[in-house]
């Protein structure tokens, strides 16, 4: 029998299995294997939250622990797999004017670099912005990472792990209790066997009937477009009103996002569409003049009232453990979400502050009777 079974093989499962391995323990990783909607396929990788000095301190603490932890996680995978996640520290202009004062404040209060840049400096980063974009904050450490990579690197490391099994394509359809223990899951074709297992399955964990009732975990969907230069048009991130562009280093780029609710379709919409392509196109419109998007796709965010995740024990239900609901943000906090967890499952106090924010019965109390809209989970950007 294994010692845990983790639900969910996005990047908060992955890295939920890798720091269980860290810890010895013998790990089943069950995914349904949706070809389709997952988040941390569809997401953009910018491992900082966009105007983090509009979230509460328990998003913001998780983030920049994330953040801080991707560059070793980055290492390790690029010395067990040879895939290289493409963690990239170019930095983020923030181009909106009326966030300025608010940003310089924040970098101040958190120690955090910045430099309020003018127009030269901005046309130096920016090549192609449009003249009518003055000034901006520079965030010179804020990260990406491919995301798509980080899963292949991820999902590679486990797969040549002896101590690791998959379970593909096999959907869980309730927990397996006896005398209000977890006893293992019920999919389809079977039960699965053990004492602890870890609810990892983003935007569909609330599906699941849990004792004490459903998660308040809310799909919203994500729309991003893709489109290709050569040379590379853009090097470093730029976040405008809401919205973002994310450079890969083969000459990709990301145009991102909406923030929709929709229930669990994870197709896209020609609005969205239209919406993005104008975004791009007014910011930089020489660069996009003629240019056509490769891609586009839709991703269902894990959503979660304040953005705050459910990370530690299941109050009613002894080796029942929560990884789930990091909304807008999970790409940048899963491996300190993943260090949470397995500390909590271990019994371990942590050295993590903010612990108690995460903790699901508190989750629980702070979101029961609220009804949740995308307005609720955070703050409008
Ligand atoms: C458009 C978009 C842009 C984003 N940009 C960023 C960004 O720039 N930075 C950032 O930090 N975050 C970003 N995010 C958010 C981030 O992607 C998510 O918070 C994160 O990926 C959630 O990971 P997850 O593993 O919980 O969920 P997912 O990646 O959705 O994985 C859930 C897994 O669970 C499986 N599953 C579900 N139900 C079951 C079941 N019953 N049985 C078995 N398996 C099941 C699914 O098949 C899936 O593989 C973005 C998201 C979107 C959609």
């Amino acid at each position: 029998m294994t010692d845990v079974i983790v639900v969910g093989a996005g990047v908060v499962g992955l890295t939920t299995a890798l720091a269980l391995r860290a810890e010895n323990a013998t790990v089943t990783l069950v995914d349904e294997g949706r070809a389709d909607g997952t988040a941390s396929w569809a997401g953009g990788g910018i491992l900082s939250p966009l105007y983090p000095w509009r979230y509460s301190p328990a998003v913001h603490a998780l983030a920049l622990a994330g953040a801080r932890l991707h560059p070793c996680l980055r290492d390790t995978l690029v010395e067990r797999t040879g895939i290289d996640p493409e963690l990239r520290r170019d930095g983020l202009v923030v181009l909106d004017a009326e966030v300025q004062a608010a940003g310089l404040a924040y970098a101040e209060a958190q120690g955090i670099e910045v430099s309020s840049v003018g127009i030269e400096r901005l046309r130096a980063l920016l090549p192609g912005l449009t003249p009518d974009l003055k000034h901006g904050l520079y965030f010179p450490e804020v990260a990406t990472v491919r995301n798509p990579r980080l899963l292949s690197a991820l999902r590679a490391a486990l797969e040549v792990d002896p101590g690791v099994r998959f379970e593909r394509a096999r959907r869980v359809e309730q927990l397996v209790l006896r005398g209000g223990r977890v006893q293992g899951v019920a999919t389809p074709s079977g039960n699965l066997c053990a004492d602890r297992v870890v609810l990892a399955c983003g935007a569909w964990a609330g599906l699941l009937d849990l004792p004490g009732g459903r998660l308040q975990i809310v799909p919203v969907r994500g729309q991003m477009l893709l489109f290709r230069f050569s040379p590379p048009a853009l090097e470093v991130p730029v976040l405008f009103e809401g919205r973002y562009l994310v450079p890969r280093s083969d000459g990709h780029l990301l145009v991102g996002s909406t923030l929709e609710t929709a229930e669990f379709d994870s197709g896209t919409t020609a609005e969205a569409a239209a919406v993005l392509e104008e975004f791009a196109r007014r910011l930089f419109p020489m660069v996009f003049e003629g240019q056509a998007p490769l891609r586009h796709w839709a991703g269902l965010r894990p959503g979660s009232a304040d953005g705050i995740p459910w990370i530690g024990p299941w109050p009613e239900t002894p080796g029942l453990y929560l990884n789930v609901g990091h909304y807008r943000y999970g790409l940048t906090m899963a491996p300190a979400a993943a260090r949470l967890l397995v500390e909590s499952l271990m019994g371990r106090a942590s050295s993590f502050g903010h612990v108690a924010d995460y903790a699901p019965e508190n989750r629980r109390s702070a979101t029961q009777g609220r009804a949740f809209s995308v307005g609720t989970a955070a703050p409008e950007s």
